[in-house]
């Protein structure tokens, strides 16, 4: 049985070094997750993996890579045994990744184009460079539904110096939440699929330098990335002191959803977020067993904005400190959380099964 205390690991995903086109090598790295309060971080290098990889001043760090075609479908590869070649059709490399043993989320699926409180559809102004994944029938085995970087490329105005400036001052202010094309396409794919399909975010730090004036300036640096979109994983047990299986904990975590993806920039607290039925709690990316019992909980210390999603579509809307959910029927549950009209928290999903 589940215990409501079980133990909460932050970390980030989703990082560049100087093995490919990032700007700190793996120390730097290192540091900057350390003084961003990280329990572990995945290095995830474009187009390079190796095994370098431990306890480090207790910081876990684990390798994947990220698996990246020039124009498009750049896909977060983890738990592989070897480099993994890029080609021009993604799902060669969606079944090498399982071939060799391992599991792989789309990146920045949906990166270039935003979508307003209308619906509409609006193209990114500022750059060609956009990377998205393009055929959604190529299905991954989860979805990076928020990317730092990406969201904050994608939610620049325009490339005035002016705006750009603004823009770089004000970077936090730029990454509201997820896009929604992306949320739709990972509710689509929950929908249909008999299991669940998870989620996580991605920080997609690279710590890049530009030289102004000969003098180096670094733009969003480790330690800042590190400190905004996180994922708060759930295990049973403490994380091993033996690093072997401290990484199977955290990647199986990841692997099935037990993974809470929230940008810590936007606020600081955790509310507790569960299910339970006669049998005890359960985090999300839990399968759960449909009983008369059966409640989803949440508690938190101040006010937060909730929607709460049934198999894709809102369900129940709160602005609430804490509520309790009776859950009637089977299905998918999730809950996004906002935070002073900010996209703050999103949770895998709760499978509620028969
Ligand atoms: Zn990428
Ligand atoms: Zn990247």
């Amino acid at each position: 049985m589940n215990n409501i205390n079980n133990f909460i690991y932050k970390g980030a995903i989703h990082i560049h070094t100087n093995m490919s086109d990032g700007s700190g090598d793996f120390n730097t790295v290192i540091k900057a997750a350390k003084k961003a309060h990280l329990d572990w971080i995945i290095i995830t290098d474009h187009n390079y993996y190796d095994t370098n990889e431990g306890i480090f001043d207790s910081l876990y760090v684990i390798k994947g890579e990220e698996i990246s075609p020039k124009r498009s479908d750049h896909y977060l590869a983890f738990d592989i045994k070897n480099t993994i070649e890029p080609c021009d059709n993604p799902q060669i490399y969606v079944d090498n990744v399982r071939e060799q043993g391992g599991f792989g989320f789309a990146a920045h699926p949906d990166e270039g184009i935003t979508v307003d409180d209308n619906g509409n559809y609006i193209p990114r102004k500022n750059s060609n460079h956009c990377i998205p994944w393009t055929n959604k029938n190529i299905k991954p085995d989860g979805i990076e539904i928020w990317n730092w970087f990406s969201n904050w490329a994608d939610n620049l105005d325009d490339r005035s110096l002016y705006k750009l400036a603004y823009s770089f001052i004000h970077k936090h202010k730029i990454v509201k939440s997820p896009s929604k094309i992306t949320l739709n396409w990972w509710d689509k794919l929950n929908n249909e699929a008999e299991n669940i399909v998870p989620a996580l975010g991605g920080v997609d730090a690279h710590a890049l330098k530009i030289y102004k004036y000969i003098i180096p300036v670094t733009v969003f640096p480790y330690k800042t990335c590190f400190s905004t979109i996180t994922n708060f994983i759930s295990l049973p047990k403490e994380l091993s002191k033996d690093f072997a299986e401290a990484k199977k904990q955290i990647l199986n975590a990841i692997k099935f959803g037990n993974n809470i993806i929230a940008n810590r920039y936007i606020c600081k607290e955790l509310p507790k977020i569960f299910v339970t039925n006669t049998k005890g709690y359960w985090y999300c990316g839990n399968e759960i067993e449909f009983d008369d019992k059966c409640c989803l909980h949440f508690e938190a210390n101040q006010i937060f904005d909730i929607c709460l999603i049934y198999n894709g579509s809102e369900e129940k809307k709160y602005t609430t400190d804490k509520f309790i959910y009776p859950i009637t029927k089977c299905g998918k549950y999730r809950l996004e959380v906002y935070f002073r009209g900010k996209g703050y928290l999103y949770t895998n999903p709760f499978s509620i099964k028969d």
